[in-house]
């Protein structure tokens, strides 16, 4: 079919709405359909194919997987670049880099004030020491700051979606002190990959790419009067490191790891050597002529 026999037909679809329903929705989703139109015309996508993709999107949507398509695919990073993008149109510039959320967070951990041990000490690993931190875009430590933390255990899964962790094991809130630090005590994260048997990992392999993360800490800070930040930090020397499938590692966000010896260790309430990580966060301070940096989507609860 000719753009203008297509084109007709588009019209002929929207024309059937007669009731206001959602501007917006209907924008997008009309918007989509002819985009889609234009492939299957272009690309001469056969009735197989449409169907096969069909049913890949409802087997997808059934085991969950929508959240690792949407990093795997880019749209993830996307999004914030768009936001970033935003921001340094409005002048605000400075903060620390945010990333991908990705879609393993649980709302809820248990809250302390200044330090949290992440674990019950049954997590095997290399104990970490991190610490720093949080300041404003006028280099301020913010007192009150939220730092929510979240990684994966030494085999690569999170509590709560891995039940043989305790829950919460490795998901902490922790409030900055007096004088704006955080730190906490958990063990080094490996990396991961997608679901071997899931539709991520499929779509992946059809398109040639592999579905491994570098090892990595998950945050979320959050201030009031300021902008929410969502962001990770690598493990520097992961081999993934600039290889991720989510496209989540910037820089600024790769903070040396160094061991620390068995004589630092009494300070932290350790016995042995251990990793030391130091990571400060610069929180954006809000501005009313921007779009929240809170995303709004649906999160697991523990
Ligand atoms: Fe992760």
């Amino acid at each position: 079919m000719n753009k203008e026999s297509i084109d007709a037909l588009l019209k002929k679809i929207n024309d059937t709405s007669t009731g206001a329903g959602n501007p917006r929705a209907k924008q997008v989703v009309n918007r989509i359909v002819r985009d889609l139109f234009y492939t299957i015309e272009d690309l001469d996508v056969t009735p197989d194919e449409f169907w096969s993709a069909l049913n890949y999107l409802t087997q997808a949507g059934q085991s969950g997987e929508y959240g690792l398509i949407a990093a795997g695919l880019g749209f993830e990073h996307f999004l914030d670049l768009r936001m970033d993008e935003a921001e340094a149109k409005a002048g605000l510039t400075g903060g620390t880099p945010r990333t991908v959320e990705g879609p393993l967070y649980v709302a809820g951990a248990p809250r302390s004030e200044g330090h949290a041990k992440l674990d019950d000490g049954t997590t095997p690993g290399e104990p970490l020491i991190m610490g720093g931190r949080v300041y404003d875009d006028g280099g301020q430590p913010i007192v009150g700051a939220v730092v929510e933390v979240w990684h994966a255990n030494h085999l690569g899964n999170y509590s709560y979606f891995d039940k043989s962790q305790a829950p919460f094991n490795l998901r902490r809130t922790i409030v900055t002190d007096s004088e704006g630090k955080y730190s906490f005590q958990s063990v080094v994260p490996v990396g991961y990959s997608v679901p071997p048997e899931g539709q991520t990992k499929q779509l992946l392999d059809l398109l040639g790419r592999h579905g491994n993360r570098p090892a990595h800490i998950h945050f979320f800070i959050s201030a009031p009067g300021h902008r929410k930040l969502t962001t990770q930090i690598n493990i520097a020397g992961d081999p993934y490191l600039w290889d991720d499938f989510a496209f989540a590692t910037r820089d600024g966000l790769v903070p040396p790891m160094r061991k620390a010896e068995a004589d630092e260790a009494g300070q932290f309430g350790l016995d042995g050597p251990f990793q030391k990580i130091d990571f400060d966060f610069t929180l954006l301070r809000d501005s009313t002529s921007l779009r929240t940096s809170e995303v709004d989507r649906i999160r697991a609860e523990g």
